[in-house]
């Protein structure tokens, strides 16, 4: 089968061919019916010189952590799933530590690899995964539902931080309106009734905004935290969600948030935060996150089956995922780009 390959570090992938995998103990087989592609794919492949210590990541190895598809096969030990049947592939957890107990997969010390982050990914006509990732769909088609496992879990679970501060009458901002941050937009709008403004500096990444109902959006320049202000009749917001995590965005956030805000910083853009007495108004928090539970993949799958969030997608055969990793690397891609083996 064809697979998108990374063989060394800083250097980008290839499509190569290589034997279809088999499930082993506790492993699904599963057939891709599309694969998101994500900004930290280009970091592993653009900026990494070796695997962060938490991932756990040798190569080479095929790309991919955004995957739908069909269960095609279980390896021994793994019932329940029935062959055929549409799934996602998530985060996995060790299943006996605190964090997994409590539900929080995500934050487990003792993930298991899954494809992409660790084992093979899904930029590829097969792929396997832990049967702990397994997510069924119902009847959702898999290629659309693929960015659901990552661009739409970790703005769900970013989104799902600040709603309690987001009564009527607040507001929330997304700064960075991407594949993350147009899905934190529409999951905002169908969850609650705060105002939602959106800040970009893309006018494409803000029309598509304005079109998923953005109350508000506003070019990301100097200006940019008088506007939020202007808009907030002067008293900041409750939640600010920063899919970019610059320096300049996280310091955004810290000029417009209220007292008693809360800023969930999801983008890894490197940004550094001097803390310092004020640097924040009284009561306010900085956090950051990781993707999301798999309990909130769930919650996220029956928002999609009820029709509340209708992802923006741009679908690319896999013979094309170069040309949509460039355009990814320009900034051109609306939404998100999902790659989708040739002939599916
Ligand atoms: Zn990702
Ligand atoms: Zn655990």
């Amino acid at each position: 089968m064809k697979a998108y390959r990374m063989l060394q570090w800083k250097t980008p992938a290839r499509l190569v061919d290589v034997p279809v995998p088999e499930a082993g103990p506790g492993q699904v087989l599963v057939k891709v019916g599309g694969n998101g592609i994500c900004q930290s794919d280009l970091h592993m492949m653009d900026d990494w010189e070796a695997s962060p210590p938490h991932l756990d990541i040798r190569l080479p190895m095929t790309v991919g952590h955004e995957i739908g598809g069909w269960v095609e096969g279980c390896g021994p030990g793994v019932s329940g799933f029935e062959n055929g049947q549409p799934c996602l592939v998530t985060l996995s957890g060790c299943g006996h530590c605190r964090y997994c107990a409590q539900g929080w997969n995500n934050y487990c010390p003792h993930k298991k690899p899954v494809p992409g982050i660790g084992l093979d990914g899904g930029l590829a006509e097969y792929t396997v995964a832990p049967a702990d990732a397994i997510v069924p769909i119902g009847g959702l088609e898999p290629w659309r539902a693929a960015p659901l496992t990552d661009a739409g879990l970790s703005a769900y679970h970013a989104v799902r931080r600040v709603l309690p501060l987001l009564e009527p009458g607040g507001t929330a901002l997304v700064i960075g309106v991407g594949g993350l941050g147009h899905m934190a937009v529409m999951i905002l709008k169908a969850l609650c009734a705060a105002r939602v403004l959106a800040v970009d500096q893309s006018r494409e990444a803000l029309s598509l905004a304005s079109g998923l109902g953005a109350d508000a959006c506003l070019p990301s320049d100097e200006s940019t935290a008088a506007a939020v202000r202007d808009a907030t009749g002067g008293k900041g917001v409750e939640g600010v969600l920063d899919f970019v995590g610059a320096g300049a965005t996280v310091s955004l956030a810290a000029r417009v948030i209220r007292p008693l805000g809360h800023i969930v910083v999801v983008g890894r853009g490197h940004g550094s935060f001097a803390f310092q007495d004020r640097a924040l108004p009284y009561g306010a928090m900085l956090s950051t996150t990781f993707g999301g539970s798999k309990l909130e993949l769930m919650h996220l799958v029956s928002l999609a089956e009820a029709g509340a969030i209708r992802p923006h997608l741009n679908r690319y055969p896999l013979s094309e995922v170069e040309t949509a990793f460039e355009r990814l690397r320009k900034g051109q891609i609306a939404g998100r780009a999902v790659i989708v083996p040739d002939g599916r």
